[in-house]
């Protein structure tokens, strides 16, 4: 009788230029980035190593949803990039990614979250987006189901848009491990060393690779990532849940995303409702499990917008960690000790669609030395010198 035998593993090398800790679309996008803007003819050797396997954490359990709408200038012009890099995505990695450029619309009620809402609309329209402010009848117009009764005020944006997560994750690898990078799953980081305060070696369970530079892309693990190289974050990890329905006939083109409640959905191609909803009491641990309470919020939610999807019957749900800030925006950039230690964290529900242009920024300032001046006021360092940032357009 025939007995499957896994494929031999391919040995880890024992040097390389930089090592990416975390093969999620953070630290894919970074390897690629790294490999796609080196000089010509430059030799880069590029590994990224993972815990498990490709897509088993936040990115390959997210909502897909990629906009530009948010309430920073930082935010704005950062996230219009990215949307064009998803956009150009399956043409340049040749996978199939399911880009649908529905729009994004944002509804409230309560009256700060109005205020905040118009305010966010207002720069997004200087920044040069396309986002209308609507009433509720307007609002109900783009979406029928919609129970005028419940929304303030809108925004939408026509540009905003939703994808497949998984096809990132691959087209990355892929497109990476093209150009010479090594993407070795099942493979945990233990250790990472340094020696007069520069990176020097990381330590994996099946051997070591010496390398003076390092990304930390562990998603909500970053912190005992960081923790290895002596390093304290201030993230911790919450548990995110999210559902597909049944398959509908399509009704629904835009994401819309609830600022009272936190509700978020989307129609998929396939015709399910996607979607999730804001739990302030779900754990602050790596509990990825999914729970009854999640289910009761949702339809509560879900119900109070839209009241005609009371017999919507929900096939499946799942979970994933968000990995949170005090502030709730990311860390990004070298750590002032160890050097060539850089960090990408701190993405709580928004890093699947900042990963694009996240790694390209920190792969040129990798290669150059220099980091993108853009952003930084998202260094570790604010934490210590109390420069807190504000970002009002999240939810989940
Ligand atoms: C339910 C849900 C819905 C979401 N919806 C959206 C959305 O619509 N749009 C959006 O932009 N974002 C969304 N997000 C957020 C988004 O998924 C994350 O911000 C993003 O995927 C983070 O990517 P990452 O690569 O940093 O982390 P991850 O994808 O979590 O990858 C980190 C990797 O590091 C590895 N790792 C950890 N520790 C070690 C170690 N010691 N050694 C080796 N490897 C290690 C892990 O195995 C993991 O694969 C959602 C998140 C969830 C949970």
């Amino acid at each position: 009788m025939a007995t499957f035998a896994p494929p031999p593993r391919r040995p880890l090398p024992e040097a390389a230029d930089v090592v990416v800790i975390g093969a999620g679309v953070m630290g894919l996008s970074v390897a690629y980035q790294l490999l796609r803007a080196r000089r010509a003819g430059q030799r880069l050797h590029v590994v990224v190593v993972d815990q498990g396997y490709l897509a088993g954490g936040a990115s390959g359990r997210n909502g897909g949803g990629v906009r530009a709408q948010w309430s920073t200038e930082l935010n704005i012009e950062l996230m219009r990039e990215s949307l064009t890099l998803c956009a150009a995505f399956a043409r340049e990695h040749r996978i199939h990614t399911w880009f649908r450029r529905g729009g994004y619309l944002f509804v409230a009620k309560e009256p700060a979250k109005v205020a905040m809402l118009e305010a966010s609309a207002a720069l997004q329209r200087r920044c040069g987006l396309a986002t209308e402010l609507l009433d509720a009848s307007r609002a109900a117009e783009l979406v029928p189901e919609l129970d005028p009764e419940q929304i303030g005020r809108a925004s939408y944006n026509p540009d905003d848009a939703v994808v497949f997560p998984w096809p990132f994750i691959w087209g990355y690898a892929d497109s990476a491990t093209r150009l010479g990078a090594e993407v070795h799953p099942f493979t945990e980081v233990i250790a990472v060393e340094h020696t007069g305060g520069r990176i020097d070696r990381v330590v994996t369970q099946r051997g070591s690779i010496r390398a003076p530079v390092v990304v930390n892309a562990a998603g909500a693990y970053s912190p005992q990532v960081a923790t290895l190289a002596g390093v304290t974050l201030p993230n911790t990890p919450h548990r995110h849940e999210i559902c597909a329905s049944e398959p509908l006939k399509a009704w629904l083109t835009p994401l819309v995303a609830d600022l009272d409640t936190g509700l978020y959905f989307s129609q998929s191609s396939r015709g399910e409702l996607v979607g999730g909803v804001s739990d302030p009491r779900a754990p602050d641990d790596h509990d990825q499990g999914s729970s009854a309470r999640f289910l009761a919020l949702y339809s509560r939610a879900l119900l109070r917008l839209c009241p005609r999807l009371e017999r919507l019957k929900v096939l499946r749900q799942w979970a994933g960690l968000y990995d949170l800030t005090p502030d709730r925006n990311p860390i990004v950039g070298e750590v002032d000790e160890p050097s060539g230690f850089f960090q990408a964290s701190g993405f709580m529900g928004h890093g699947f669609m900042m990963a694009p242009v996240i790694g390209k920024c920190l792969a040129q300032a990798i290669l150059t030395g220099t980091p993108d001046p853009r952003l930084a006021p998202w260094h570790l360092r604010r934490f210590a010198s109390g420069e807190l940032l504000d970002e009002g357009m999240i939810i989940g």
